[in-house]
């Protein structure tokens, strides 16, 4: 295979989609796999929707996710004469024409059509106005817009999609269609052709809903002389809830890289979850490997990435799973590293990244989180006392009486411990087994009430890692909190 060149082409309207960083990811996958490049570009012709905030979010969230341009990233708007240049050589040679028709006068042709049933497709008004004519309307301080001519006999344009096989589009339907706006800004695909062709991209590896662009390109293309510059097509689908309904923002989807990254996902973690959106690795390409259950680093998946295993139907989003995924890559950081992304943005108010006893946290509760912003939550009574309440504190197979003999012998015994024999889990479980043994207790009178006197929650930590995460002073104090509610009538 040649060395392919791809790109990604966000427009900067709003922040990176998932389905944008998916295309981004199947775009780096291939020029990755295949040793070419890949190179980001901005689309950001629609100057009322384009800024450079969102611009700057595409940019730093692709960098984020390990996704970088293999070259200088290009503005549309720093290129406009480039575009004009091919615009006026297309109207020099017939193959384009100014059109003088109003925003108005197009809407009520479209509604004509629409009203018996047409297609809607320009009419062709302004295709063949004489010169003169021309001159008139321009004296009218109208300013026109420039629209390719579709030739009368093209017929059926074909597109071999290398995702969706052939597709194909009648050429009679689309009808003359605007290349440049009345300002002299390009619209959006008739600058990608100019540039595909210029950076010489051999790949255009888009989101599905591009597919009736395509045919206005290829058209484009012929146009410019520039047939045999068209670049193989592939259109990835849809990314769809697990309802099957659109991803929105306004349902109160979760849509952007940030908003996924301001949760506390991981670049890897999405990496992995966004390469398996319609593809899979296939068994046979991971021979010698053990069953890897869905985990894949960006080094694995580019050497396993094959552009025509995608699939041509929608994806699912699957919470399930990126949970799964995410969970997964916490559990392998190490806990200075995952303390460093808890701290200090996913730690609650008053929560100093300081204390020792986060640390300690962090080691107790790292395997039930699924998130970064879980931490909070998870841990919150290793920062806050929790409210004693007697039913809590008393195991479903003890009673009152056992339970304030095994949490006062338990107090009085731990009393006793030097502060440095805290540190040692094994001292800890050591003393509560003493406790069981000489007060003739069971597990269940001792274990489950200092558990529940240090936590307040009817889950968590094992008694013996809370005593060690939360100290001498602080469990002692607790634990003699939790006698006091027991003796309350
Ligand atoms: N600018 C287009 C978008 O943001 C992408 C066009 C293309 O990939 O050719 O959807």
């Amino acid at each position: 295979m040649i060395k392919p060149i791809v790109r990604i082409a966000p427009s900067p309207t709003g922040k990176l989609h998932l389905g944008t960083a998916r295309t981004a990811l199947f775009n780096y996958l291939f020029a990755r796999k295949n040793k070419g490049k890949f190179i980001i570009r901005l689309e950001d012709t629609d100057k009322k929707r384009s800024t450079l905030k969102y611009e700057k979010n595409i940019i730093s969230n692709l960098k984020w996710l390990g996704l970088e341009s293999d070259a200088k990233i290009e503005r549309q708007m720093e290129r406009l004469k480039i575009y004009q240049k091919y615009a006026s050589k297309l109207l020099k040679e017939k193959k384009a024409y100014l059109c003088f028709c109003s925003a108005q006068e197009l809407d009520e042709e479209r509604q004509r059509q629409l009203k018996r049933k047409q297609p809607p497709r320009y009419c062709g008004k302004c295709r063949d106005l004489s010169k003169k004519e021309i001159a008139k309307l321009k004296k009218e301080d109208r300013r026109p817009t420039i629209r390719l001519r579709v030739p009368d006999d093209r017929g059926t344009i074909k597109l071999k999609d290398l995702i969706r096989g052939e597709i194909k589009e009648n050429a009679g339907l689309i009808g003359d269609f605007v290349i440049m706006k009345s300002n002299e800004v390009p619209l959006f695909f008739f600058a990608g052709v100019i540039d595909d062709s210029l950076q010489k991209i051999t790949h255009v590896i888009r989101g599905e809903d591009h597919i009736s662009n395509t045919f206005n390109q290829i058209l484009i293309y012929e146009a410019l002389g520039l047939k045999k510059e068209i670049p193989e097509f592939a259109h990835l689908p849809m990314i769809l809830n697990s309802d099957r309904s659109k991803m929105s923002k306004r349902k109160g989807d979760t849509t952007t890289v940030e908003d996924f990254k301001n949760l506390g996902y991981l670049p890897e973690t999405l990496i992995n979850f966004m390469a398996l959106l319609s593809w899979h690795p296939r068994r046979d390409d991971q021979k010698g490997k053990e069953d890897k259950d869905e985990i894949y680093s960006l080094q694995e998946l580019t050497s396993l990435f094959k552009l025509e295993e995608v699939g041509k139907s929608a994806a699912i989003f699957d919470k399930n799973k990126l949970d799964y995924l995410n969970g997964y890559y916490l559990r392998r950081l190490k806990n200075d590293e995952l303390k460093n992304l808890i701290c200090p943005k996913h730690l609650a108010e008053g929560w100093k990244c300081e204390d020792k006893i986060l640390e300690r946290a962090i080691t107790l509760v790292k395997d039930r989180m699924k998130k970064l912003s879980d931490f909070s939550e998870l841990a919150d009574y290793f920062f806050e006392e929790p409210v004693y309440n007697k039913e809590l504190l008393i195991f479903k197979k003890s009673d009152e009486i056992y339970t304030q003999r095994g949490l006062g012998a338990t107090t009085e015994e731990l009393s006793k411990l030097k502060e440095s024999d805290w540190e040692k889990q094994g001292r800890l479980e050591e003393r509560l087994r003493k406790v069981v043994k000489e007060e003739k207790l069971n597990n269940g009178d001792v274990f489950w009430p200092v558990r529940a006197a240090l936590s307040g929650r009817e889950a968590s930590p094992s008694p013996v890692e809370l005593l060690w995460a939360l100290g001498k002073n602080e469990s002692l104090k607790r634990l003699d909190k939790a006698l006091e509610a027991l003796n309350k009538n």
